[in-house]
């Protein structure tokens, strides 16, 4: 395998970086997720966008363009042969000292990974997946804006052990105010008799690559769409509710913390929107 590491490809054994780096001692840096379906990369412009910005919140200077970033996400996906599968582009703040100052990180470290795409398994799509809310609540906009894509995803973690622990693969994370914020890798939407409704960004939430997508699939299907709070008991009376991730892409949710959703299957207009987004997925990206 070939990864990206500072403007060279190199083998994956050779692709290593400082145990002084911030990223590794704390979480420092920032990342983006990206898709390549044969041979196009989803939405690339969008991520790297995202990328930007994840940067400038953190006052992180990215050591290459948005082009030159480009090219190298597209090269790495060739160098490896890829068709399809999953890139990993990761800015970390660089090599400092053991203090948290960002002042001597002077060289971020740029890391492309593209690899296959782990998916869910098959049979979530197909019966959906069941869900539950837990504990942990979803970072405060004050402290951590959810907004940033950053290294540090401890809170996401714990959220995800809980959730596991309690034999779940996903879960519903709420703000500290109580209202729905997004699951701990995938943003949510919810249908409502025929209205689709997702949780606002400033509830504390990602703004998702497929979040947009699926709001503008929502406007082709002339479906009324809301960003609002949630509360649990929105998702638990819901008609129909999807998870929305790069990797996940829409996947169906049958049931949140023990109410089943709808009729226990995955909707109707789940699997429209899910038939248009793959028909997106095919025709509208780069090609490497
Ligand atoms: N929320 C969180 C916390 C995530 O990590 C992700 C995955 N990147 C998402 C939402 C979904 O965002 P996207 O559609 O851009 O992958």
């Amino acid at each position: 395998m070939k990864i990206f590491l500072n403007n060279q490809l190199v083998n994956s054994e050779d692709a290593k970086i400082s145990v002084f780096d911030h990223g590794l001692l704390y979480g420092d840096g920032i990342f983006e997720g990206i898709r390549l379906y044969n041979k196009c990369i989803f939405k690339l412009e969008e991520h790297l966008i995202r990328l930007e910005m994840s940067a400038k919140a953190l006052m992180l200077d990215i050591p290459m363009n948005r082009e030159a970033l480009a090219k190298a996400v597209c090269d790495t996906c060739k160098a490896n042969g890829l068709e399809n599968g999953y890139v990993r582009l990761v800015v970390t703040r660089g090599v400092g000292n053991l203090g948290l100052s960002i002042k001597n990180c002077n060289q971020p470290q740029v890391i492309i990974i593209a690899d296959d795409i782990q998916l869910y398994p098959k049979e979530y799509y197909e019966k959906g997946l069941k869900i539950i809310t837990v504990p942990t609540r979803r970072n405060n906009s004050a402290a951590l804006p959810p907004m940033i894509k950053s290294l540090n995803y401890l809170n996401n973690i714990l959220a995800k052990i809980e959730a596991q622990n309690l034999g779940y693969q996903e879960a519903i994370m709420l703000n500290d105010q109580g209202f729905v914020a997004e699951c701990t890798g995938d943003n949510i939407f919810m249908l409502k008799d025929g209205i689709l409704y997702t949780p606002k960004i400033a509830s504390g939430s990602l703004k998702g690559i497929t979040r947009e997508v699926v709001i503008n699939i929502a406007k082709e299907l002339e479906i009324e769409l809301v960003e609002t709070e949630m509360t649990r008991y929105d998702t638990w009376i819901a008609d129909e509710m999807f998870l929305t991730g790069t990797a996940a892409e829409l996947i169906p949710i049958v049931e949140v913390d023990f109410r089943k959703i709808g009729n226990g299957q995955p909707g109707k207009v789940t699997a429209q929107f899910l038939d248009v987004f793959k028909s997106k997925v095919s025709n509208e990206g780069a090609f490497i």
